[in-house]
């Protein structure tokens, strides 16, 4: 039987932690602050352990979902982390969104040791994950994808091959620049109706049933009704952190994205006006407080 293990026990790694003890894998976690790890290991009947390295000793496939890049060559590149702990055979699949070049950085000494690596970044939030219904971007060899197929499942309802390391987080990133510039969207007309007089809660109904309705609009509308009322699910701080990989993806490749770059203006601004670890729909609260300086 397959073991899987788990690198990050934040929101999105505690939801794919969730869906993978539910499909029936045995799972070793691992998580920088030590509480998160035990709690979860504790509501899973996982096994927690002190070391990343610990995890990818034991498990067959390891899934990390991390903050950002920095995060992830600490995780994988320490001392103790999981390239030092890979065996011949494991295959490391990192689901955080970061830079295409990130994964490409750790690649050789992966290879060395004869385990896989693949980036698997996901669409979709807390939610999808638990319900085992987020929708992956891979970039890597097909062999390992093969491998680690039977784990990703148990939280990513479709799955697609890209081509090689790096063009699942190329593609992330594409994906985001549309969640961003619809986030953004939604947050002006929610303020725009509501200023005009028509009732918030009306305004999002009919933007949910009207051309512009899109599963985003259906699973944000707590976020934007009730922002006080709502758990987080993807904070402003990770959203200008995904809007300036963005920016630093189209600049490598000689590209103007004029939206991404108000998209990230905008989220900054709303990060220090208040808290960046408000959630992302808080843009339109933001919006809203403007009006009256
Ligand atoms: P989160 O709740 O803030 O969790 C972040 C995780 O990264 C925590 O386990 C944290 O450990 C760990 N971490 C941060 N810096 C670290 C470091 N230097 N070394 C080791 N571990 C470190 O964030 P999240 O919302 O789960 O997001 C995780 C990733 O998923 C991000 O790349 C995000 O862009 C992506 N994502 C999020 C969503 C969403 O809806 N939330 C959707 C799709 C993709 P500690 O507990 O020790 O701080």
């Amino acid at each position: 039987m397959t073991t899987a293990g788990l690198v990050g026990a934040g929101r999105m790694g505690s939801a794919l932690a969730r869906a993978i003890r539910s499909a029936g894998f045995d799972l070793v976690v691992w998580n920088r602050s030590p509480e998160p790890a035990r709690r979860l290991a504790d509501e899973l009947g996982a096994i927690a352990v002190a070391r990343p390295a610990d995890v990818a000793a034991r498990a067959d496939v390891v899934v990390s979902m991390l903050a950002d890049g920095a995060a992830v060559d600490a995780v994988y590149g320490a001392d103790d982390g999981l390239v030092a702990g890979a065996r011949p055979g494991t295959v490391l699949v990192d689901c955080s969104t970061v830079s295409p070049a990130t994964l490409r950085g750790h690649a050789e000494a992966i290879g060395a040791i004869g385990a896989g690596v693949l980036d698997a970044p996901v669409s979709g939030s807390v939610s999808l994950a638990e319900a085992g219904k987020l929708t992956l971007m891979i970039g890597g060899e097909a062999a390992d994808l093969e491998r680690a197929r039977p784990v990703l499942s148990a939280f990513g309802a479709t799955i697609f091959h890209l081509g090689p390391l790096g063009t699942g987080a190329a593609m992330k990133l594409a994906v985001n620049t549309v969640i961003f510039g619809l986030n953004q969207a939604l947050a002006e007309a929610i303020v725009l109706a509501e200023t005009a007089g028509i009732d918030r809660t009306a305004a999002y109904d009919v933007l949910a049933a009207s051309a512009v309705s899109a599963p985003f609009v259906g699973y944000k509308r707590a976020a934007f009704l009730e922002p006080e009322a709502t758990p987080v699910a993807f904070a402003l701080d990770l959203a200008a952190k995904d809007l300036r990989l963005i920016g630093e993806l189209a600049g490598g490749l000689g590209l103007e994205l004029p939206q991404a770059a108000i998209d990230l203006a905008v989220i900054e601004a709303a990060a220090a006006a208040g808290d960046g670890g408000r959630d992302f729909a808080s843009v339109a609260g933001y919006l809203s407080e403007r009006r009256h300086r």
